[in-house]
């Protein structure tokens, strides 16, 4: 079952983060690793958006529905380019970006707490919106797939020759690395 801790970040933006927490989408061995609102509330956590605090028990299904139409916008982005980037999903993700997000409050002594109304609504804004800004920033060369089979993470590629392949070199980049050194200490295949 996932937990905590095997929640992937790093993707380059929050929403591609997003994205991922559904691990091999589309697969037979999909994993959900939101399959609950303490499972979003932890997802959260990590991404330091944990505040307001959201109380509404279907927090998980409404940011599963949110995180679909992030993929299918910016899946469809990645692979056909910004004319594909219309229809159901786009006026979804565009619906929840409408909505305020957390206000800022600085409190006497300095410190700061994130405030809003609608918290869950708040915060899928924040992350609408910043899918709404990947969509209308980011180069459709410069958003890939990692070059993992098991991964395919969107990753946004910053490096200057843009010829980044995996996700994180931390992980899929290791793994393939080592990969390369067996297959070479193993020597040219007999065949
Ligand atoms: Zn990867």
């Amino acid at each position: 079952m996932a937990g905590e801790g095997t929640f992937r970040f790093g993707a380059g933006r929050l929403s591609l983060d997003l994205i991922r927490t559904l691990r091999y989408r589309g697969r037979p061995d999909e994993v959900e690793e939101l399959p609950s609102a303490a499972g979003w509330d932890a997802w959260l956590r990590r991404a330091g958006l944990d505040e307001p605090r959201d109380a509404d028990p279907d927090r998980a299904v409404l940011a599963r529905e949110l995180r679909e139409h992030v993929a299918a916008l910016i899946g469809a982005f990645a692979e056909h380019g910004l004319a594909a980037v219309r229809g159901a999903d786009l006026d979804a993700v565009n619906a929840a970006a409408a909505h305020p997000v957390p206000a800022p409050r600085l409190g006497a002594g300095g410190a700061l707490r994130h405030v809003s109304e609608h918290p869950g609504a708040a915060v899928r804004s924040l992350l609408a919106r910043d899918a709404l800004d990947v969509l209308s920033t980011i180069d459709q060369d410069r958003l890939r797939r990692c070059a993992d089979p098991d991964c395919r993470t969107l990753f946004i590629d910053t490096s200057r020759p843009g010829s980044r392949r995996w996700c994180a070199m931390a992980g899929c980049g290791d793994r393939a690395k080592k990969a390369q050194q067996r297959a070479r200490d193993r020597g040219p295949d007999p065949a």
